[in-house]
């Protein structure tokens, strides 16, 4: 295991979870909440997170694929039944999401609206959110090191929640943890984590630092994605993989673009419950097309670095998604036409909406989900 202190500090390397005592004595934690989900608990890994613990820990598991109000609502109760002192989130980004919002509800009064970014919540947010260890299973979100959660209000509303200090005290990041992920999922969230360094490259906020974390990450997650979809098992594919998944994560100060500010806006669609990963998979290639002109040298250096010499990153990708048998258009997934205006005013107000290379209207997102249907 390796210590690396960036943003916060990280644990990483197979077999990290025994660190995991270690992290609640520095964070001072003695009776965790653990936030996981039901699908979690039905692997067994539950059970191994348990077993690396040294006391009995209420724990929450009813947590919603896309995090809600009153999900967290719930779990906060939970936590103050329990007299919790801190929080440990095992899963995918939906379960780490919501401990954040937990973490900070624990401490912070009020409802959960005011804290809201695009509502002047992040100055709302202090350093009294509760202590919270993020433990991934997947290597897709980054959440694990990030500064935002998603979370859909009561009324359906689903804001960012947005603050340095947001991101967990400690991520342990131990790639044992995803070697039974199923080949579809890995690609899935795989592809999602490629699509936080491409963006996060892309943007135009200066931050030479990120940047380079962001190209080291996508190398990373392009060679080891197809070696983990081939063999699960394949510790150094896994291992790359939530390397890279990491890096994504550590480069969202310079904010998404058009692939999130769409796929955001698509998972709040009520009619349909859509996969953030797949979204993503599905939005990057007609997305770069439209980004080729106003980020020509970026994007060649990705393709450079993906050893891409006669075929585009955005074909590349076609390529792989048929590989990896995700489906190919939105309209597979059961987006209609009909939903266009919904789906392009959200993008228009998403916060990854100002951090596109090339600026975007509302008919411009209506065109990149046309030659994704
Ligand atoms: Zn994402």
């Amino acid at each position: 295991m390796d210590i690396i202190n960036y943003l916060t500090t990280i644990k990483f390397g197979a077999g990290a979870l025994v660190a995991l005592p270690g992290a609640m004595q520095e964070l001072d934690i003695q009776r965790p909440l653990i936030v996981s989900d039901h699908g979690i608990a039905s692997t067994g890994l539950l059970d191994r997170l348990k077993s690396a613990l040294t006391m009995r820990a209420p724990t929450f598991l009813d947590v919603p694929t896309n995090p809600t109000e009153s999900a967290v609502k719930q779990a906060l109760s939970v936590y103050r039944e329990g007299k919790c002192d801190g929080v440990i989130a095992f899963g995918g980004g939906s379960p780490i999401d919501l401990a954040k919002g937990v973490a900070l509800l624990a401490t912070h009064d009020g409802d959960l609206e005011q804290y809201a970014a695009i509502l002047g919540g992040i100055p709302r947010i202090t350093s009294a959110v509760a202590p919270l260890i993020a433990i991934p299973t997947t290597a897709g979100t980054g959440s694990e090191v990030g500064r935002a959660a998603l979370i859909t209000l009561e009324d359906k509303r689903k804001l960012g929640f947005i603050s340095p200090h947001l991101i967990p005290k400690q991520a342990i990041c131990d790639p044992e943890l995803t070697l039974g992920l199923p080949p579809y999922l890995t690609a899935a969230t795989g592809l999602d984590a490629l699509s936080h360094c491409i963006e996060t490259y892309l943007s135009p906020r200066y931050n030479p630092p990120a940047e380079a974390i962001a190209v080291d990450g996508f190398a990373r997650i392009w060679k080891a994605l197809p070696q983990a979809f081939a063999d699960g098992n394949d510790l150094d594919a896994r291992t790359e993989l939530m390397m890279g998944a990491l890096q994504g994560g550590l480069t969202f100060q310079k904010g998404l673009g058009a692939v999130h500010a769409l796929s955001h806006a698509l998972g709040g669609l009520k009619s349909l419950k859509l996969h953030h990963g797949t979204l993503n998979a599905i939005l990057m290639p007609p997305v770069l097309r439209w980004n080729a002109e106003a980020a020509t040298a970026k994007i060649e250096r990705l393709e450079r670095e993906a050893g891409l010499r006669s075929t585009t990153l955005a074909d590349a990708l076609d390529r792989l998604n048929a590989n990896f048998g995700l489906p190919s258009t939105l309209s597979a997934l059961g987006v209609s036409r009909d939903m266009f205006n919904w789906i392009c005013e959200r993008a228009l107000a998403d916060h990854s909406h100002q951090t596109n290379p090339r600026a975007l209207t509302a008919a411009d997102y209506g065109a990149i989900l046309e030659s994704a249907m």
